[in-house]
């Protein structure tokens, strides 16, 4: 390691506060709009449960696409390995809300991360539930795994993203015109747009993301959340398919399993070492946060922790 972790995070958040390329805000759903590009911040969580908190990295954010990790998690202790045929684990290779490839391949999503998946793992949520019953399921799941209860979904993005996720209703019916949708779309919907609106500090999503690192057990409760075997194979599917198009890029760069959302969130994990969460909301090209994945390559580089690394 060059250097110390606390020494190493405080520095490249300082690096971060004078970056002068910071990407563009996601503004197709209107409240992420408002956010300020100058925002940056940063979590890491030790396996010793050592946090190092810093810049905005106790600021709440909408954490978007990120929250499809905790929803395919969810899911998949729910109805197990059956998921797997209704939602593919392959990259895409496309933008996350594409819907060519769903003609080709029968309504079944690449994977789980993309818009298509999520939406059918929220519709493998609602199962026999009621909407909101599935959407307060998720929300203790969440304050569960980060052990903080004041944890909360943002309404107002949720409805934001009800009132104008057009493209979100075209792949909800067009995977229902194939059979792959089960609920009226606006059921399921409202289970993904609300799962998407979970307002989360890095701290948070950090220590949220703590089971991935530990083989599926949250070291602060013992709790097994999912086996060792779904562990490591939710950390491959975000290595593969994590950053929609850009996954090959993150992979080149950071090397390790990650997950990001258009509020310019990233969760990384370095399994068995940490749990690292980013926020910056301007975005690159291809829609991940580009302070977010700078930042996250600075950290490798000092820490030596991409999975790619010897040791
Ligand atoms: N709720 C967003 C959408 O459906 C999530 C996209 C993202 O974070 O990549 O468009």
């Amino acid at each position: 390691m060059n250097g110390t972790l606390p020494t190493i995070v405080a520095d490249i958040a300082a690096e971060m506060a004078d970056a002068p390329d910071r990407g563009t805000v996601a503004d197709y759903i209107p409240p992420l709009a408002c956010v300020s590009p100058s925002r940056f911040g940063m979590a890491v969580v030790e396996a010793d449960g050592t946090t190092h908190v810093a810049g905005d990295g106790d600021m709440p954010f909408s954490i978007q696409s990120v929250s499809k990790v905790f929803g395919l998690t969810l899911a998949l202790g729910m109805v197990g390995d059956a998921l797997w045929k209704r939602v593919g684990r392959e990259p895409s290779g496309s933008a996350f809300n594409s819907i060519v490839q769903l003609e080709t391949e029968q309504g079944i999503p690449r994977n789980p991360f993309i818009n298509a998946g999520a939406i059918v793992v929220s519709d493998l949520l609602l199962g026999r539930h009621e909407p909101g019953e599935t959407i307060g399921e998720i929300l203790r799941f969440v304050r569960g795994l980060a052990g903080d209860e004041s944890i909360v979904i943002d309404n107002v993005v949720a409805q934001a993203e009800a009132d104008t996720g057009y493209r979100n209703m075209a792949l909800a019916q067009y995977m229902r015109a194939f059979g792959n949708i089960h609920h009226p779309v606006e059921r399921t919907l409202g289970i993904y747009f609300h799962q998407c609106a979970l307002a989360m500090s890095c701290r948070q999503l950090a220590l949220a993301g703590r089971y991935l690192m530990h083989g599926g057990v949250n070291p602060e409760t013992g709790r097994t959340i999912v086996s060792r075997q779904r562990a490591r194979r939710i950390n491959a599917l975000m290595m593969t398919c994590g950053h929609y198009d850009g996954s090959g890029e993150f992979a080149f760069r950071v090397g390790l399993p990650g997950k990001s959302g258009v509020g310019g969130g990233i969760l990384a994990v370095a399994p068995g070492i940490a749990s690292i969460a980013v926020w910056s909301p301007g975005l690159n090209a291809r829609g991940n946060s580009q302070l977010g994945t700078l930042a996250l390559e600075r950290l490798v580089q000092r820490t030596g922790w991409s999975v790619f690394d010897p040791e």
